[in-house]
Formats: structure tokens, C-alpha cells, sequence
């Protein structure tokens, strides 16, 4: 595959940096050809749309020539972390459609990485400092004046390796002392004045439970696994380019032959009407903001699982964005654009009234019923059709129907015809309202000679609308989603992100009117609703009543409502 690629100018032009670079080092025959990444959460959350972008290239890179991608967790930090995260990180990964050669946590290696830092002590390049966080930031000063050396900088080694066994041994208060590396306190790159590799942490791991005391920093770990397992290109966003130096430093302390681990830094995903934190994601979950890591109307993965996206769609997007070397924001009506594109292609149409009310269809003999067909999908001949139910007494959509209607007005009005979809032509007649002037029916007359596919049937209307019949439609609830936040970058504002919550990011609607078809309909399962949207049955659906998320509309409604 890799020879196709190389060889075709058209496939040149669309590679992004990462490929060209990884390409360069085929070419070179670096590291024997061999391609190794891996994917590193911190299991301190679900994984969101940005992870997705990640895992894209991480896994992409792989696949696309031949190597391996691990799957590590990051796990340096216990009082954050925890094993739900970690299910929930592989299943995600998994549903994305990948799978990892192997999984790795960080906490592997913690005695290697022991080692390690006991070899720099022993080297003179790591030394214990007992300030406190606050003196040492005090001291590293900015980025145009150098630091100043902490008074601990010269401390014997004999004495250091003490303090660092002493570290681990729980008798130690959490911040009296840290292991720094001593490298350059006048250094122009900042990761270099001293940098804190290890700490104490007196929380249990969830995997190495109390065994640790002392824990490595991230950038004292993530190097240093990335090579002991022989990864050879480390991709990461774009915020770690400065840490880079200090990433290829400790590899160079510890290598012992030609091969290193190259870090490649890409632009992150950010999106806008969200946020893609997950301190603030946790902080929403933690404040029954949202229902659940999994609420449709959050940006993690099984949040756009859960109100309908598929894997298909989130690639799509993640193609469309690509990857580059500068930051920026993208716009959330590409995601909703690439799932819209991927479901018309593959989705069942079906009928369902949201906010009904009821058409009588006066000369069409009461008790009687027909069984029409309904082409599932008209982009997809192979579909096939289902039978809905035709009768006397039908449900419509209330503004599908105006007793004085604008002159442009193509649906329902009193002396005109519009076709009920797959069905006949009808001629409204009028209707009967209550006391308090609502419409309570809406009658017509039908045509029998206009049942669509009838040969004759070619009558022009300018209006087709949905319906349902009242024999053996069902009730269900209806999730309408919006953005979760009204304004478009959230991060970026002044106020709070908690006080930019769209506070009409879900609206409920009971007593929605279903086509006895979606009876069978299993959560997951996902539809067109005739001229409304996209939906899909939710989780929370059980024998008893049915509940559909609107994936997204038909049409970018949001754009249009902005514009006025
Ligand atoms: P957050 O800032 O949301 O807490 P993180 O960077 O701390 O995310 P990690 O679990 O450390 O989350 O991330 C794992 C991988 O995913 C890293 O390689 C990271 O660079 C990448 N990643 C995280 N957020 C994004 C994003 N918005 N776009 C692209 N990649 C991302
Ligand atoms: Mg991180």
C-alpha cells in the first residue's frame, strides 16, 4: 500500500506532515522500516471529539503503513484517576473502529523509570529540593531573565539518593520534597530550568495500589515509555512543541544506542458552541449540568454516540479538518454537515408527527385500512420498502396546517391540495377548533385516483406532507438537542463557561406520534424522520415507552436563525 502511495502524485499532494515525515524515514530506512505510535490518555475522563482526532492519526499512521499502535495509559496521577475511564477509553477506541497491538500504562514502568532518575542522581543531574512549590516558581524566573539556583542545587549525592528512597516511604508530607533535574536554571527554554520529575502522592493507585509514594511527572514518563516500548514517531498537540527539547534530553540521558522516539506536534481539535476539557467535562457530570459523561449534548465520544453520530460520520469530519501546525477553532456545523451526509445515505425513512394534531379524511370510509409502501431510503436503491398503515383518521403536524395562510403557504389551507407522502392527494376542507380557537381536527377530502405509484398519478401539487395513521401509531418521546452553550467559544470568555450553559439545549416532547414500523426499533437504531431530522433510539427506551434523540436536523437551522 505504502509503494501506491508513494508513487502517485495525487496521493502526494493530500498526505499531511506526519505522513510526509514518516515517509522521509521510510525512505531513509530509519529504525529498519519499522512504524510504531501509540494512543496515551490519562484516564481521568471520557474521551472527547479531540481525543477522536488523536486517535485518528495515532492508529491511522499505523495501519496506513504497517506498524504497530499501542494503546497506553498515562497513569502517573492516581487521585484522578480510575478504571471506569478506563473501560470507557478502550471501548470508545474500539467503536472509532480501531485496535491496539497492546495495552500499557505508564505504571509499568514505574521502576524503571526509579531507575532512571536513581542514574541521574548518581550522574549529579538530579538533586531533592525541600521548598515549596510556591518558592520554587518564585525562583525560575521568566522567559527574558534566567532562574536562580535553588539552595539545595548542590547537595551531596549520597544524600540525595537517600532523600528520594525516603520519598517513597509514606512518612513524608505531600510537597516537602520534590526530585528536580539539574539542568540549566538560565536556560531560554523554561522546561529546562530544573524541572520537577518526581513528587509525593499519597493516594492509592488504581493499579499499583500503595506501593508508590513517589510519582514521576509527565514529562519525566511520557519520553521515557515512549521509548521503552519502541515507539518511534510520538504524536502529540501542539502545546507540547516547547516541551519537546526537555522530551529529547531525558532520551538522550538514557539511550544507549542509535534508535530514539521523534515527537510530531498537531494542531487540536476545538470546536465551537463547546468545550473540550475534560477538567470541565467532569466538572458538568460532577454538577448534574448534563446527565452523564454519555448526555447526547456532550462532545465526548459516547456522548455523539449516544444521540446518533457513527463512526463513518467522525471520521469523515476528522478527514475534512485534517492536521496542521497552527491552532484554531472549527466549526461544529462541519460535524454536523458529515453526519447529516453519511445517515441520508444510510438510514431508513420513517413518519413520526412531533407535534401532532388530527386530519380527517371525510370521504374515506371509516373502519377501513390500506397497506401502502414506503421506499426506505430513495439514495439507496438496494433499500427496499416497508408497509405503513392508510385510514380514515391520520396525524399531521399542527403547522402543517393554517386556517389564513400566506399566499406562499404549501401545505394545508382550506380549498387546497397537497399529496400525504406515499399516499393520495387531499383537499383540505376545513377544520373545528375549541373555545379557545385552538385546531383540535383538520379535514380533506382524498382523491382515489392520485394513490401514489398509480400511473395516472402524476397530479402536480406544490406541497407533500408527512402523516401517520391513528391505527397502530404509537406515543414516544422526543429529545430535541441544541448547543450546550450559546456562545461560540466558550473557553475564550470572560465569564464563567458554567454561566454560557444554553439553557434550551434540550427540549422534551411527549406524546410524539410514531409509525407502528419503529415498534421494533432497538436502542441505537437509527432513522429519518420524513422531513424533520435525524433521530435514533436512546438507552433510556424500554417496553413501555420509546425515546428518540434528534441526531441533527435536516437542514443547519442554526445558521439561518443567525442570519436574521
Ligand atoms: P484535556 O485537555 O481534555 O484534559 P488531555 O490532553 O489532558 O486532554 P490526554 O488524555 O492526556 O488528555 O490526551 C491523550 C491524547 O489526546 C494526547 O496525545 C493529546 O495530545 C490528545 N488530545 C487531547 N485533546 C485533544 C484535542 N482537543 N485535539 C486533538 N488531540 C487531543
Ligand atoms: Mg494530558
Amino acid at each position: 500500500m505504502s509503494e501506491n502511495i508513494l508513487n502517485t502524485e495525487e496521493a502526494k499532494k493530500s498526505l499531511n506532515f506526519v505522513e510526509i515525515a514518516v515517509e522521509n524515514d521510510l525512505k531513509e530506512g530509519k529504525n529498519n522500516n519499522r512504524i510504531q505510535t501509540r494512543f496515551p490518555p490519562e484516564p481521568n475522563g471520557y474521551l472527547h471529539i479531540g481525543h477522536a482526532k488523536a486517535i485518528c492519526i495515532d492508529f491511522g499512521i499505523a495501519q496506513k503503513y504497517n506498524g504497530v499502535c499501542n494503546l497506553r495509559f498515562d497513569d502517573t496521577n492516581p487521585v484522578k484517576e480510575d478504571v471506569e475511564y478506563v473501560d470507557s477509553i478502550q471501548e470508545d477506541i474500539q467503536w472509532l473502529g480501531y485496535n491496539w497491538a497492546n495495552i500499557y500504562y505508564a505504571s509499568d514502568y514505574f521502576d524503571k523509570l526509579w531507575d532512571f532518575a536513581v542514574q541521574l542522581i548518581k550522574e549529579g543531574k538530579a538533586y531533592i529540593d525541600e521548598q515549596s512549590a510556591e518558592e520554587i516558581a518564585k525562583q525560575k524566573g521568566t522567559p527574558t531573565q534566567p532562574g536562580t539556583n535553588s539552595p539545595y542545587r548542590e547537595r551531596p549525592i549520597e544524600e540525595n539518593l537517600d532523600l528520594f528512597t525516603k520519598m517513597n516511604e509514606g512518612d513524608l508530607e505531600e510537597g516537602s520534597m520534590v526530585l528536580r533535574a539539574k539542568i540549566d536554571m538560565a536556560s531560554s527554554n523554561m522546561h529546562f530550568r530544573d524541572p520537577i520529575i518526581y513528587r509525593i502522592i499519597k493516594h492509592p493507585h488504581h493499579r499499583t495500589g500503595n506501593k508508590w509514594k513517589a510519582y514521576p511527572m509527565y514529562d519525566f514518563a511520557h519520553g521515557q515509555c515512549d521509548y521503552f516500548e519502541g515507539v518511534t514517531h510520538s504524536l502529540c498537540t501542539l502545546e507540547f512543541v516547547v516541551h519537546r527539547p526537555l522530551y529529547d534530553w531525558f532520551i538522550d540521558q538514557l539511550a544507549t544506542d542509535e534508535y530514539r522516539p521523534h515527537q510530531y506536534e498537531f494542531n487540536r481539535l476545538n470546536l465551537t458552541y463547546t468545550v473540550m476539557s475534560k477538567r470541565k467535562l467532569l466538572q458538568l457530570v460532577k454538577e448534574n449540568l448534563v446527565a452523564g459523561w454519555d448526555d447526547p449534548r456532550m462532545p465526548t465520544i459516547c456522548g455523539f454516540r449516544r444521540r446518533g453520530y457513527t463512526p463513518e460520520s467522525i471520521h469523515n469530519f476528522i478527514d475534512r479538518i485534517g492536521y496542521t501546525k497552527y491552532d484554531g477553532i472549527n466549526d461544529i456545523g462541519l460535524l454536523e454537515y458529515a453526519v447529516r451526509e453519511d445517515l441520508n445515505k444510510r438510514v431508513t425513512r420513517v413518519s413520526a408527527v412531533l407535534d401532532p394534531v388530527k386530519l380527517i379524511i371525510t370521504n374515506y370510509p371509516e373502519g377501513k385500512t390500506e397497506t401502502m409502501k414506503a421506499q426506505n431510503n430513495p439514495e439507496d436503491e438496494n433499500s427496499g420498502e416497508h408497509d405503513i398503515v392508510f385510514s380514515h383518521e391520520l396525524y399531521i403536524e399542527r403547522d402543517d396546517f393554517m386556517e389564513d395562510a400566506p399566499k406562499k403557504y404549501f401545505r394545508l389551507t382550506p380549498g387546497n391540495e397537497v399529496r400525504l407522502k406515499n399516499a393520495y392527494i387531499v383537499k383540505c376542507t376545513g377544520c373545528k377548533k375549541d373555545e379557545a380557537g385552538n385546531v383540535v381536527e383538520v379535514y380533506a377530502e382524498y382523491d382515489a385516483q392520485t394513490k401514489s405509484g398509480m400511473p395516472d398519478s402524476g397530479r402536480k401539487v406544490k406541497g407533500t406532507i408527512h402523516w401517520v395513521s391513528t391505527e397502530g401509531c404509537f406515543d414516544a418521546e422526543v429529545r430535541l438537542y441544541d448547543r450546550l452553550f450559546i456562545v461560540e467559544n466558550p473557553s475564550e470568555d470572560e465569564r464563567d463557561f458554567k454561566e454560557l450553559l444554553n439553557s434550551d439545549s434540550l427540549r422534551v416532547l411527549t406524546g410524539c406520534k410514531m409509525e407502528s414500523y419503529l415498534k421494533e426499533a432497538q436502542a441505537g437504531d437509527k432513522f429519518q424522520f420524513q422531513r424533520t431530522g435525524y433521530f435514533c433510539v436512546d438507552k433510556d427506551s424500554g417496553s413501555d415507552k420509546m425515546v428518540f434523540n434528534r441526531t441533527v436536523s435536516l437542514k443547519d437551522s442554526w445558521a439561518k436563525a443567525k442570519d436574521k
